[in-house]
């Protein structure tokens, strides 16, 4: 089963009946075979449907609200074989709400040179409809995105196929719940936010969770429960055997460890929530000595990891940009082979050219970036109301490139900063035994990191192996916000005229927020 086979692009071909009605249901008949050609490429993860030929500016509105009105639809893919004269879209384009492709192609590959007739123009005259249509999407500031490409080809198929991830994610943040248990830590700037504004720009919903609500769902796991999960541990991570024996302290931590994370997917999926974020100074406030104590003894790093390779959306420290963002990158990236997780920058390796910062968090990294069979571990964690011995799942992470992408909240806009980086070898940690990653920024450790720095960054950030900038060019096309991206090419002194302009830019456009 494909993870997307919920949802429908729908296809739309520009026309008009100037050139008779024959024309029309021959550039019918093409469209079709357009779009059995797409969906039988094996490129295109999503299903497109042809919803045929808009030839007036009735036929384009009704479409475009049938489409708003669609659940399955994510998205319209327009392509305008002809002159589609295009004040019939101004209408239709005003109310579209769903991400929009404007693929510029033609049915026809070469010219034939020898054979080509006015009947053959009037069915391949793309080459100016495209331009008709652009101009009016153009005019009327209209988000979206342009593939330009012979329909076969696979490299056009490719785009497509990115923009098709990128809005089925957008389907699914606009139904999206994030639950807090706790607030920020105290005082943190960078992972706060404004949340009216993320619902109204980026459709995802926040809400705090009291620890006691959580603590109603712990104390409704059963032994049983736990002991199998437990036992399903034991099968998936390599561990020392003191952990499966019980009346040992290994033992009972990873018990108590694996109750919190049933009680965690219990409340998430009781609310029907995607995503959650955790602060380690708010873990119940009973008193762990006192032998009535009922709560999580530990921070629910554990959970949280095997959460996170879920697909629910993680945040430390009441991070609910990241833990929407994380949600957003796992859904889009599913069926893709390398993984993504949060991480936080946790402290820098000088060493030249090849300086580079270490990812971890304290616990909470997700195991589908690992590049080894995670070890199960119980280790001391002094950090939080909680200083004890914790579970976790260590590994070092997979060598290959990768990018990581953060939202920040600059008061009148989102952010969205991306840097391309390259994950390097790491050695084991045997004093601070958790998951991390290693790596070098593009262009280099000091550019990188300095222009992060420059444009506001968080410490946390959302990584994946499998996506690369293009997927979140579209994501900040489609959620309207400002986007830097951070890689080969950047220096210090045209990035700083790249964040002077923007805030002209979006000083200017009222209409973002
Ligand atoms: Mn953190």
């Amino acid at each position: 089963m494909n993870a997307f086979d919920q949802f429908e692009i729908w296809w739309v071909t520009g026309a008009q009946l100037l050139y008779g009605g024959d024309a029309v249901v021959a550039v019918d008949a093409h469209s079709k075979d357009m779009v059995d050609g797409l969906n039988q490429s094996g490129n295109i993860p999503v299903k497109i449907v042809y919803k045929g030929t808009a030839n007036s500016s009735k036929e384009v509105e009704a479409v475009m609200k049938a489409a708003n009105n669609d659940e399955k639809c994510i998205g319209i893919i327009t392509w305008m074989h002809t002159f589609s004269p295009a004040k019939m879209w101004i209408h239709g384009l005003q109310s579209l709400r769903k991400p929009l492709l404007h693929f510029h192609t033609q049915y026809n590959a070469e010219i034939p040179w020898d054979t080509m007739d006015m009947d053959f123009m009037n069915l391949n005259q793309s080459a100016h409809g495209d331009r008709e249509f652009g101009h009016i999407c153009a005019r009327l500031r209209i988000p979206r995105k342009v593939v330009v490409g012979h329909w076969k080809d696979e490299s056009a198929q490719k785009h497509i196929a990115v923009w098709a991830r990128v809005a089925a994610a957008w389907a699914d943040a606009q139904d999206m719940l994030i639950l807090r248990f706790g607030d920020q830590m105290n005082n943190v700037a960078v992972t706060d936010g404004d949340k009216v504004a993320a619902e109204q720009v980026m459709g995802y919903h926040v809400d705090y969770t009291p620890v006691s609500e959580l603590m109603e769902y712990f104390k409704k796991i059963t032994d049983a429960e736990v002991d199998a999960l437990v036992a399903e541990y034991m099968k998936l991570y390599d561990h020392e055997a003191e952990l499966e024996t019980p009346g040992t302290e290994g033992y009972q931590k990873v018990w108590n460890a694996a109750k919190a994370e049933l009680a965690l997917r219990a409340i998430l999926k009781a609310k029907g929530a995607k995503g959650f974020t955790t602060n380690f100074d708010d873990l119940g406030n009973d008193d762990i000595n006192d032998p009535n104590f009922v709560g999580f003894d530990q921070i629910p790093g554990l959970a949280s990891q095997r959460l996170m390779a879920e697909g629910y959306g993680f945040g430390g420290e009441g991070d609910w940009k990241s833990a929407a963002l994380l949600r957003s990158v796992w859904f889009m990236t599913q069926g893709m082979p390398m993984g993504c997780s949060f991480l936080e920058d946790y402290t820098l390796n000088f060493n030249g050219k090849n300086s580079s910062i270490l990812q971890a968090h304290m616990l909470e990294i997700s195991p589908m970036i690992a590049a080894q069979k995670p070890r199960l571990e119980v280790h001391f964690l002094g950090i939080g109301v909680r200083k004890q011995p914790t579970a976790r799942l260590v590994f070092t992470s997979k060598v290959a490139k990768g990018v990581t992408a953060t939202v920040v909240d600059m008061g009148n806009r989102f952010r969205l900063i991306v840097n391309d980086v390259n994950c390097i070898e790491t050695k084991p940690l045997p004093k601070l035994p958790v998951a991390s990653a290693l790596w070098i920024p593009e262009p280099d450790f000091e550019v990188g990191a300095g222009a992060w720095i420059l444009a506001g960054g968080t410490h946390h950030s959302i990584f994946s192996y499998d996506l690369d900038a293009e997927y979140w060019q579209d994501y900040a096309e489609i959620a309207g916000i400002e986007m830097l991206h951070i890689n080969h090419d950047t220096t210090i002194e045209s990035f700083k005229k790249e964040l002077r302009m923007n805030e002209v830019y979006y000083m200017l456009n009222k209409a973002l927020r």
